[in-house]
């Protein structure tokens, strides 16, 4: 089956409330282009070497999501043109962004990312670090960045019940934040969760934002 064939049937599946994250990382300007031309304009990436060789060389209506863990060190080279940031998970990141935004005079949309897996990672806040960073004086000064909601992964499993779990863990913990933090705002609204094998319970449990890689572009080559 071709990218676009393959679009076709994953947007069959998706309500048209929930936001579709091609995920491209690994695959070559040819693919993007096949989706862009299928409709396609959010793409996701999680190397910032990547998504700065690829962004010149496709049109300027690609939204470029940057999915993956990112270094403090890389935020200046996707700070211009970058449009959603979904894994960000400390105030120091968060302060990086911010300087690179005012260089550039725009403001940056942000996802916090939350452990929600029952898998080790050293990736992703819980609730009671993503309070004390809302709560910090120095985020509140923040004014080049906002955040627009939540992202997590699931635990790499088939168990159905294990991921509504956290599924729903995660949508409890957008709504908590919401209540407590974003009450007088409209724009914290992104759930981002769901990913090729596990999208459509995702959806079910309350995803705005799905990030899709293997279901558009088949395999990768390697693991990343
Ligand atoms: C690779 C990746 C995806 C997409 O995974 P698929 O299983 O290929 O759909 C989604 N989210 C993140 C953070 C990723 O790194």
């Amino acid at each position: 089956m071709s990218i676009k064939e393959n679009l076709a049937k994953v947007r069959e599946q998706i309500p048209s409330h929930v936001k579709l994250v091609a995920v491209s990382k690994t695959k070559p300007v040819e693919d993007l282009m096949e989706a862009f031309d299928a409709g396609q304009r959010a793409f996701g990436e999680n190397k910032a070497q990547e998504m700065i060789n690829k962004q010149p060389q496709l049109p300027e209506e690609m939204q470029w999501h940057f999915i993956g863990h990112l270094q403090r060190n890389k935020v200046k080279y996707i700070a211009p043109f970058v449009s959603l940031i979904e894994a960000v998970d400390s105030l120091r990141l968060m302060k990086e962004i911010n300087k690179e935004a005012l260089k550039n005079d725009r403001v940056i949309d942000c996802l916090l990312q939350f452990h929600i897996a029952s898998e080790q990672s050293k990736f992703g806040l819980d609730l009671e670090e993503a309070s004390a960073i809302l709560e910090d004086p120095e985020y509140k000064t923040l004014n080049n960045i906002r955040i627009t909601g939540v992202m997590g992964m699931a635990t790499f499993t088939e168990d159905e019940a294990i991921l509504r779990r956290e599924f729903s863990t995660l949508r409890e913990i957008h709504n908590k934040l919401r209540h407590k933090y974003f009450s007088n705002t409209t724009t914290f609204k992104e759930i981002s969760m769901g990913m090729s094998g596990d999208f459509k319970i995702a959806i079910e449990e309350g995803s705005t934002m799905v990030r899709i890689g293997t279901a558009i572009f088949g395999e990768r080559n390697y693991p990343v």
